[in-house]
């Protein structure tokens, strides 16, 4: 795993997140904690395709 860089759906501030800072719920998902806010936010693993773009809402 590598380091995560995502834009926290909370308060919109992008998240560094090391291996220690986050967890990886299943093959696809990971979860970390915001540093600015808090918030705990569960991330999908992309690694090509359109969420390149952007995050898809809902499934
Ligand atoms: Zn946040």
């Amino acid at each position: 795993m590598t380091t995560q860089v995502r834009t926290c759906p909370k308060c919109a501030q992008l998240m560094w997140l090391k291996e220690d800072q986050y967890e990886q719920l299943d093959e696809e998902t990971i979860r970390g904690k915001c540093p600015q806010c808090g918030s705990t936010v569960r991330f999908t693993l992309v690694s090509q395709g359109d969420n390149a773009a952007g995050p898809k809402m809902g499934h």
